[in-house]
């Protein structure tokens, strides 16, 4: 089947992301102006591996660009609360963090603390998505760091700009939902 034809309902178009992404861009760019040490950016691998690469694209200052990561979903829909780093970072941290989406908060908790017990004195953190209607665990940004979102994601499982299922759907270039029928 044609990877279209798997999808039922799109939630925000490649225009959409763009448009969004140039957005946090610059907000990003303008908090960090006044900083003289180059910020550290690092996405959460792999979801994030889209968001990063358009992001990092349009932010006019000097940054270190990183992965890191972390998973707990293994194949399934439902995160099992128990996150884990299975590779870390190779630059130095002082900054800011990227993550593909925000659902119960604990991969994001994990991290920050991760990150902070590695000597950053500031984290910031974005996010493309964030589902405030399943947080669980609560997060706290470090030092003077600032927290930007690109869209509120409704409580849906989504796929797409760089997110999975079961590994696959990284590729379109949208955010959707898959058919049921794929789901089960
Ligand atoms: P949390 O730890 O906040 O529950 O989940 C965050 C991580 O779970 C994200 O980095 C992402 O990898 C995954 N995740 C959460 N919700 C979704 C979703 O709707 N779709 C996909 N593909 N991954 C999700
Ligand atoms: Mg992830
Ligand atoms: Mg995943």
């Amino acid at each position: 089947m044609e990877l279209d034809k798997h999808v039922e309902k799109i939630l925000w178009t490649e225009q959409q992301i763009f448009q969004r992404v140039s957005e946090l861009a610059s907000e990003i760019t303008q908090d960090f102006t006044p900083q003289t040490k180059a910020p550290a950016i690092v996405g959460v691998a792999t979801g994030a591996f889209l968001f990063l690469a358009d992001l990092v694209r349009k932010i006019q200052l000097p940054i270190s660009v990183d992965f890191i990561r972390a998973d707990s979903y293994g194949s399934g829909t439902v995160s099992d609360g128990n996150p884990r780093i299975p590779f870390d970072l190779k630059v130095d941290v002082e900054g800011k963090h990227v993550e593909d989406i925000v659902d119960t908060g604990s991969t994001l908790s994990c991290l920050i603390d991760h990150i902070k017990s590695k000597g950053a004195s500031s984290i910031s953190v974005c996010t493309l998505l964030d589902k405030p209607a399943r947080r669980k665990v609560h997060f706290e940004l470090v030092g003077k760091g600032k927290y930007y979102c690109g869209f509120e994601c409704p409580d849906y499982f989504v796929v797409g700009y760089g997110m999975d299922f079961a590994e696959l759907y990284r590729n379109l270039p949208y955010v959707g939902v898959l058919k049921p029928e794929i789901y089960s």
